[in-house]
């Protein structure tokens, strides 16, 4: 089980004497922590070394904590990262903005270690009660997505999707038998502030029917508006 492991935590804090003091503690506790100095960093490593946790701080140099936020949740390899903001008290509108951006919890500044481990040790409870009612993989004739391992097999062979890929079929897969528009599948997919066209989207789902020939017939497109997954695939 994912649980076995230990639990690798982001801490994003520009504060190198706070930083160290979060590290020493989730040391202690068994954690493994990481350190970004900055959002860019901190969004790169969230994608490169998967984390189990975020430990966002809010005022950061350049791209603040709220941006940091609405990008990690923006992204779909990063979506359900879960974050536990810090903020100062005189910060209170922005721990609002936060939760509303998704962020999981907050912790005000100046805190205690304890009240920190104690804030970490029950979002990790939490987490493991909702996993046990998610669904962790999307199936659909003989394709089966594993949305904890990012993979895609069909009859047991893996597919090599790119994250983008991946995120538009998991999309699609999660409101099957709905029209999704060009724009929502742009903005879910590839996030509110991605720069790019409607073409993004057509690009991807052709890729993702090359790779994945069982969909040339299911994903179909839908005059002006944009694509549709059907319920099932079409009988032969
Ligand atoms: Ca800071």
């Amino acid at each position: 089980m994912a649980s076995q492991r230990p639990k690798k935590i982001l801490i994003v804090e520009d504060e190198q004497d706070i930083a160290q003091l979060v590290r020493h503690y989730l040391e202690k506790e068994g954690y493994h922590p990481n350190i970004a100095k900055t959002g860019l960093e901190a969004l790169n490593l969230a994608v490169s070394e998967h984390p189990d946790l975020v430990i966002l701080d809010l005022m950061l140099p350049q791209m603040d904590g709220l941006e940091v936020c609405k990008a990690i949740r923006h992204k779909p390899e990063t979506a359900r990262l879960p974050i536990i903001m810090l903020t100062a008290k005189n910060e209170e509108s922005d721990t609002v903005v936060g939760l509303e951006l998704g962020a999981d919890d907050y912790i005000t500044k100046p805190f205690s270690p304890k009240t920190l481990m104690a804030r970490v040790k029950s979002l990790f409870r939490r987490l493991e009660r909702t996993n046990d009612h998610k669904p962790t993989s999307l199936v659909y004739d003989s394709m089966q997505m594993d949305l904890t391992r990012h993979e895609v097999t069909v009859n047991g062979k893996e597919v090599l999707l790119t994250a983008k890929e991946f995120g538009l079929l998991e999309h699609l897969l999660r409101h099957r038998g709905r029209v999704l528009t060009r724009e929502v599948l742009l903005n879910e997919v590839w996030g509110y502030d991605y720069y790019g066209t409607t073409r993004t989207v057509d690009v991807h789902v052709r890729r993702v029917k090359l790779k994945v020939p069982l969909f040339n017939d299911s994903i179909v497109s839908v005059k002006t508006m944009g694509y549709k997954l059907l319920d099932k695939p079409r009988e032969e």
